[in-house]
């Protein structure tokens, strides 16, 4: 081989390696995502849309359990160990949280209420009702990420916190929150479109999982099965809230997936009422994957519903 020729060819292999070696010795070394467990899944998704690559996000409620029921797993516990940060909501909704962050023991743990300056509503027991004083969360109800608004400052929180525990990537983490409030203020203004025109505005609810969507969107809760979260009716509350829906002429009963539909189904029977099963948490229903999802679905569903009635 002439020699201008070998140089050439070794010419041709440096840069040839030269090409590939170059963008992988300049790329930043791989950090392993941030650990994060949250308690349901609106959380784990509000986490991920400001986290992207940069979080790996267990959620202990999978989207079918009931929140004010849920009893921990082992597999609980493991992931609790494991992460750096664990987000709730808090306002007493997680009450099996305390005991597994406890049994977790693990000093490193932070734990962000991210209800933290909400203003909270009450649960006023229904007047006439067999609900008393005792039900009511003297705490205030702790549904806020029902609301839209409540839903921004839950993020919010959730931003800061990935910030302090991962300042490198603070830019990304603003920005993804900045385009995905974009797009929630975007979804809320289609939704007010759609309600414009309804007329009938009143629904009974399951459990009181709903003061914050209703005040948010301009629904009127007239009465709940459930005037405990957690808690069975009595045939005394059932029979004052059918002869309420008579009376009243209520149309639409909300359920909700993650619970019991026999007694929505009865309160259609008594009085004529449709039953229209919503979810409180993301991945209950199909085409409520994420919360913009979720948002969507169950203002549209009981809209429609309060339409067809
Ligand atoms: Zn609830």
């Amino acid at each position: 081989m002439p020699s201008f020729q070998l140089v050439r060819f070794l010419w041709a292999i440096l840069i040839g390696y030269g090409l590939l070696a170059t963008p992988l010795a300049l790329a930043a070394p791989p950090t392993e995502p941030l650990n994060i467990v949250v308690t349901i899944p609106v959380l784990k998704d509000l986490t991920e849309q400001v986290g992207g690559p940069y979080v790996r996000v267990t959620s202990l409620l999978s989207g079918y359990e009931n929140e004010h029921t849920y009893a921990p797993k082992p597999s609980d516990l493991i992931a609790v160990r494991k992460a750096k940060l664990l987000f709730e909501v808090g306002i007493g909704l997680e009450v099996w949280v305390s005991s597994l962050v406890k049994n977790a023991g693990s000093p490193s743990l932070r734990v962000v209420t991210t209800s933290k300056g909400i203003a909270l509503l009450r649960d006023r027991s229904d007047h006439g009702g067999a609900a008393h004083a005792a039900d009511t969360n003297e705490r205030g109800n702790p549904h806020v990420w029902m609301d839209p608004e409540n839903a921004t400052t839950m993020m919010r929180h959730i931003t800061e916190a990935l910030i302090r525990a991962d300042p490198a990537h603070a830019t990304e983490y603003r920005a993804n929150q900045a385009s995905y409030l974009r797009k929630l203020d975007q979804l809320r203004g289609d939704l007010n479109d759609r309600l414009t025109r309804l007329a009938d505005r009143r629904f009974i609810s399951h459990h009181p999982a709903w003061p914050y969507f209703a005040r948010r969107f301009g629904f009127q809760v007239v009465g709940t099965i459930q005037p405990q979260s957690g808690s069975e009716p009595s045939a005394l509350h059932l029979h004052s809230l059918i002869a309420k829906i008579k009376k009243d002429r209520i149309k639409v009963v909300v359920s909700e997936i993650q619970l019991s539909q026999k007694i929505p189904e009865l309160l259609a029977k008594e009085t004529g009422a449709r039953v229209v099963v919503l979810t409180t948490l993301p991945g209950g229903l199909p085409h409520t994957e994420t919360y913009l999802d979720m948002l969507r679905y169950n203002v549209l569903q009981l809209a429609n519903a309060l339409d067809a009635a």
